[in-house]
């Protein structure tokens, strides 16, 4: 966590703590799940699902939703794409400094750009912490069908303007770590594949 700060007088302070400290204080490694998706392709509910079963195997962990991340950190930011790359880049940080505290981040946002979600795979690599970007590849028709929040139809009828799958893009990941079809696939076999894909992502990294 050393990016570039505004002004030559800020100097990085060294932590007495390292990772080793961290990661035996929390007995574990942290890392950072994340979650990309169009909306209502089930980001979410796989969030909140792969949280409720980390913490009941006494795992620390923490669900950033796009949506509750709006409602604090970034209830500053609009939707056109300079505000979307902002928000991407503070939930990549904050996600970046759960991760090193020892908390697994599960990150459940659109992030419809590959650079903002390179941007914070690249963020996590140089830390040394685990990164699993998850695609939740459901189909532009099923999410619509879904449509939990009514957001479609609003985009539909132009109530809600550059809205990610109906009038503002949304660049599929082509390499993604896990690629869930959530449309042939139940919600507890996505949390499965995302959590096997973490402890495979855990265990090859060193601890210290
Ligand atoms: P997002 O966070 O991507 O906007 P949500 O999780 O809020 O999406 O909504 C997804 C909806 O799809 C929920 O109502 C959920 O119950 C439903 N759904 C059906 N099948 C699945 C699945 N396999 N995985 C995830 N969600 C699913």
């Amino acid at each position: 966590m050393t990016g570039r700060p505004h002004s030559a007088d800020v100097v990085w302070q060294r932590p007495r703590a390292g990772r080793e400290d961290r990661t035996h204080a929390m007995g574990q490694l942290g890392g950072t799940v994340w979650l990309t998706g169009l909306p209502a392709a089930g980001k979410s509910t796989i969030a909140f699902g792969a949280e409720a079963r980390l913490l009941s195997s006494r795992r620390a962990a923490y669900v950033l939703d796009g949506d509750n991340v709006r409602h604090g950190l970034c209830g500053d930011l609009g939707f056109d794409a300079q505000a979307r790359r902002e928000n991407v880049r503070r939930v990549a940080e904050v996600a970046a400094l759960f991760a090193d505290a020892g908390v697994v981040a599960i990150v459940a946002l659109i992030s419809p750009e590959a650079a903002g979600r390179d941007a914070a795979r690249e963020l996590h690599e140089r830390a040394g912490l685990p990164f699993l970007e998850v695609f939740v590849d459901t189909p532009l028709d099923v999410c619509e069908r879904r449509d939990p929040k009514g957001l479609y139809a609003k985009a539909r009828q132009g109530l809600v303007k550059g809205f990610t799958g109906v009038d503002a893009p949304y660049e599929r990941p082509p390499a993604p770590d896990v690629w869930l079809r959530t449309a042939s696939e139940t919600i507890e076999a996505d949390v499965d594949a995302v959590l096997e894909a973490l402890d495979r992502a855990t265990a090859a990294l060193p601890r210290a």
